[in-house]
């Protein structure tokens, strides 16, 4: 029991960790070996409502609060990390665009499918050229009659191989600046994108990783989420959202790793009992969950801030950035507790060490998320 939740927000917890135990964390290594998506899993998750959880209900979605998805994020992960990555971005990136900057026709349009788990989205701003400048887009986006003409090319695009629903970030007029960067939404299977899958990540292996190529794609102008050149103040809105759900994912892996810690600790001995006799590993264990508390304070701060309508995007920067540097320091030491055992496949605490890393450079890397607080803190300075 975390007092921090409501009981509510607990037994949704509770029905999760239960289903998590029973369908993720089963088949997780199967899904990292094999680079396998999680499709069964995401049907399950649909099965509760949780594909839908913080979209609005008026369009398919479950409502509830970003402290909801915190609870479930955090069990989620703690089993299967991929499966984590997948739905983050198929409702806090992909679903989110749309349901916070779509027009009530566009929302209509495409949230139903998305929130039943019918249909997957994704969320395309990273380019083989620029990442964490995202004013340094160079997909294009071009007016013909009725219709736009993208051109250009997207990297790393998680969902990307499977997706059927994209929100694109392209830049319509270079010399505008930020001005200039639109957000557009581009579906499967239209005449001109070429979805490539990325293969060999380290972690996060079953997310169907892909490269977006868009060729004289046509697309029509009721796709355009917003106002054209609105797309950097969406990208930015989304991201400063998504990241607590990051944060959440970090609480989740560091959880998991120090669950498995925790276990074999009690069992394992050496020089005549068990390890966690040992006082250097009581106090491996111990900052382990002295660091994911914090991680989880700092993460259930930023998310009551965005449920309660508040500024909150230099607490979502710092419950970024500790979360998932800490779930890095509590997954090397998980590591550590299991000796060589925790070296090899299949190893749980393996495979979130591999898993956790990504996580200090998707959604915007440490350092953009340390810009991201010192800005905050010191302001515009003078020249
Ligand atoms: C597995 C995976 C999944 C991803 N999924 C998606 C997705 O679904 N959608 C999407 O759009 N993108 C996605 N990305 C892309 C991800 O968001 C970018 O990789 C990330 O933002 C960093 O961009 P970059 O790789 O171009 O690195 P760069 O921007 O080239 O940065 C390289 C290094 O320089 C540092 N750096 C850059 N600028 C500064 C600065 N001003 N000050 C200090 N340091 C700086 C960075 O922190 C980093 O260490 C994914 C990436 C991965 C690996």
């Amino acid at each position: 029991m975390r007092p921090l939740y409501s009981e509510q927000q607990e037994m949704l917890a509770a029905t999760v960790r239960e289903f998590a135990a029973n369908e993720l964390a089963p088949k997780a290594a199967e899904v990292d070996e094999n680079e396998q998506f999680p499709w069964e899993q995401m049907k399950g998750l649909a099965g509760l409502g949780l594909t839908g959880l913080t979209i609005d209900e008026e369009y398919g979605g479950s409502g509830g609060e970003y402290r909801d998805m915190m609870a479930v994020q955090e069990e989620v992960a703690a089993a299967c990390g991929t499966t984590s990555t997948v739905l983050i971005t198929h409702v806090s990136l992909g679903s989110q665009t749309i349901n916070q900057f779509g027009s009530p026709e566009q929302k209509q349009r495409w949230l139903p499918s998305l929130a039943s788990g019918e249909k997957i989205a994704a969320f395309a701003l990273t380019e083989p050229q620029t990442g964490s400048d995202a004013l340094g887009l160079s997909t294009t986006l071009t007016e013909d009659g009725d219709d736009y003409i993208l051109n250009g090319t997207k990297l790393f695009i998680t969902n990307g191989g499977v997706a059927d629903i994209f929100s694109i970030f392209v830049n319509q007029d270079r010399a505008a600046g930020y001005r200039g960067i639109s957000a557009i939404v581009v579906e499967k299977g239209t005449s001109g994108f070429t979805v490539n899958p990325q293969h060999g990540k380290m972690g996060m292996r079953g997310c169907e990783t892909a490269e977006l190529v868009f060729e004289n794609c046509r697309v029509p102008k009721a796709n355009l989420l917003g106002e054209p050149g609105g797309g950097y103040r969406i990208a930015l809105k989304i991201l400063d959202s998504s990241r607590i759900m990051i944060a959440a994912q970090c609480v989740g892996l560091a959880k998991g790793a120090l669950d498995a810690a925790v276990s074999y600790a009690q069992q394992r001995k050496a020089f005549g009992s068990v390890i966690g006799k040992k006082q250097a590993v009581q106090f491996m264990l111990a900052d382990m969950a002295t660091e994911l508390d914090a991680a989880r304070l700092l993460t259930f701060r930023a998310a009551s801030l965005y449920d309660a309508g508040m500024p909150h995007g230099k607490e979502a920067a710092m419950a970024k950035v500790y979360a998932s540097e800490a779930a890095g320091r509590i997954a090397s030491k998980a590591l550590q507790i299991h000796g060589g055992v925790g070296y090899f496949r299949p190893s749980v605490v393996e495979r979130i060490y591999r898993d956790q890393r990504v996580t200090e450079i998707y959604e915007g890397t440490s350092e953009i998320q340390r810009l991201v607080i010192s800005r905050d803190l010191l302001g515009d300075l003078p020249d």
